[in-house]
């Protein structure tokens, strides 16, 4: 069942996703769709827009396969403001159930604003329209933003938890669906090369890097509200850097790999006010040729003091990471559009090449880059001695790029995600001890953020944000590997 049904999300994403689940036979037949919204429509109605859903994204939507993949689909309108209204919604699942033989296993996905999800999950139980087969499940798939700091977080998944349990409860976040986020699992346990050198004596630092090409554009009044650190950092970032932070799991299942990430968080230094004015700096960008300044895009006070870009360090506390940064970065109107992690190695405690009438350059660190997107890949910067007579070492680099026409057959996150949810596998779902622990870290920057006007705009578009990102990491005496 999808709330906000006719929502841009469930057009431009979902439906999509669960047609390629439906072609690749992860569905079949004992599946029914019900898309439900404040509007009226036919259930004819919805099935063209399903349609053209699935012809926007590239699916001949004329052929027999996708006409009964989009047969599966029924529509009701409702309120979910409206306690008494759920009723409607309980008689047509009840009907498809019978209708196709569902057994009672429901998933309630809410694709829309945070504002409902309480109200809609308080409903779903007291309405009725949970299954109550003991054999069956009932699963709820809510949309980010996940709360706006701990408090208000708090108060929804406590509205959450009143009627499911949290195993029940799958916290989307997109960049746990992306092929290279699942791939840091397998490089790291999948390798004695790697993980064995996975900690502070040989890690100088990690850097997280996300990176966004465009400005606010039509999100303007959302982004207002919420500001990088909020949008990203509490989330996607806090996840990427809990997965590379934590110990190696039990066994790969959701409730062992879940209880390493939130032990990872919990060794997360929350940092005092000083620590948090020093370690975290803020951006927001400024005007370029005819591009406005964020204060001028549309929709956007002229006086707003909302981030477009955060740097930080974040210090674990614990035997594996003390005294290894991670430092991490995103904004939007920057040098391009990526995400990458960089593991940059200590160098070699003695250069034996820099010997005094050596022509060798000082040795390099080795790094090793997970590019995450737009391509996909690792590469691992090692140093070899040069082809030239004489003895000089260079870094080089050993390079592997997934290739176009495997990348075009990878899954899309949300493919991947719904799947999961059908499976009833947690494991790329931001649990609720993790979402906690990352919100108490990121109220306390906010918190010390608010007391303070910031000087914006204060980096240029298309550069790699602003001065105090680059002061940051220098002021260690390291630099960011990816730079202009
Ligand atoms: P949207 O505004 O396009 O859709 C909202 C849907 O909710 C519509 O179907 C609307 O009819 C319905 N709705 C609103 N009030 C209702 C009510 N009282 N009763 C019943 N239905 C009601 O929003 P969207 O862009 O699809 O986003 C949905 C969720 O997904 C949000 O939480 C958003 O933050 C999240 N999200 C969206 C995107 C995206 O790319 N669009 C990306 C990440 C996360």
């Amino acid at each position: 069942m999808f709330f906000g049904g006719t929502g841009d999300l469930a057009y431009r994403k979902l439906y999509p996703s669960l047609f390629n689940l439906y072609k690749k036979g992860n569905l079949r037949t004992h599946f029914a769709v019900l898309g439900t919204s404040r509007q009226t429509m036919t259930d004819d109605k919805f099935r063209a827009a399903i349609k053209k859903s699935l012809a926007d994204s590239g699916n001949r939507a004329d052929s027999k396969e996708a006409s009964d993949f989009i047969s599966h689909f029924y529509y009701q309108a409702h309120d979910v403001t409206d306690t008494a209204h759920y009723s409607v919604l309980k008689d047509a699942a009840e009907k498809l159930d019978k209708k196709y033989k569902l057994q009672g296993n429901r998933i309630f996905y809410l694709s829309m604003a945070p504002q409902f999800f309480g109200t809609i999950a308080q409903d779903l139980k007291t309405q009725g329209l949970m299954s109550t087969n003991k054999d069956a499940f009932n699963r709820l798939v809510i949309e980010k933003p996940f709360g706006r700091d701990y408090d208000s977080a708090k108060q929804l998944n406590d509205a959450l938890s009143k009627s499911f349990e949290e195993e029940q409860i799958f916290r989307i976040d997109h960049y746990l669906g992306k092929e290279m986020i699942q791939n840091i699992e397998a490089l790291r346990f999948g390798n004695t090369l790697v993980e064995s050198l996975w900690n502070n004596r040989y890690i100088d630092n990690i850097q997280v890097t996300l990176s966004e090409k465009l400005g606010v554009e039509e999100r303007a009044s959302y982004y207002d509200n919420s500001g990088a650190l909020r949008d990203m950092v509490q989330n996607h970032i806090m996840q990427i850097v809990s997965l590379l932070a934590m110990e190696q799991p039990v066994a790969f299942t959701d409730t062992d790999i879940r209880a390493e990430k939130v032990k990872a968080l919990r060794s997360l230094r929350v940092y005092n006010v000083a620590d948090a004015a020093t370690n975290f700096v803020r951006g927001q960008y400024g005007a370029i040729d005819n591009q406005p300044d964020y204060r001028h895009e549309d929709n956007v006070p002229h006086d707003s003091t909302t981030e477009t870009f955060v740097a930080g360090k974040l210090l674990f506390d614990n035997y594996r990471w003390s005294g290894t940064p991670f430092y991490v970065r995103t904004g939007k109107m920057l040098a391009d559009k990526f995400t990458r992690v960089d593991v940059v190695f200590k160098k070699p405690l003695v250069d034996i090449f820099a010997f005094p009438q050596s022509q060798s350059t000082p040795l390099a660190a080795n790094v090793l880059t997970i590019f995450v997107e737009p391509h996909a890949g690792f590469s691992l910067q090692l140093n070899a001695k040069t082809a030239d007579a004489g003895f000089q070492t260079e870094p080089i680099k050993l390079d592997y790029m997934v290739d176009a026409a495997k990348s075009a057959e990878t899954p899309e996150p949300y493919e991947r995600l719904l799947h999961d949810v059908l499976k009833g596998d947690g494991t790329n779902f931001s649990s609720w001890p993790e979402v906690s622990y990352a919100w108490k870290f990121v109220d306390q920057i906010r918190r010390v953020w608010d007391l303070q006007e910031p000087q914006f705009p204060n980096y240029t578009p298309h550069s790699m944000g602003p001065a105090a990102a680059e002061e940051l990491i220098q002021r260690d005496h390291r630099e960011w590997i990816y730079r202009l």
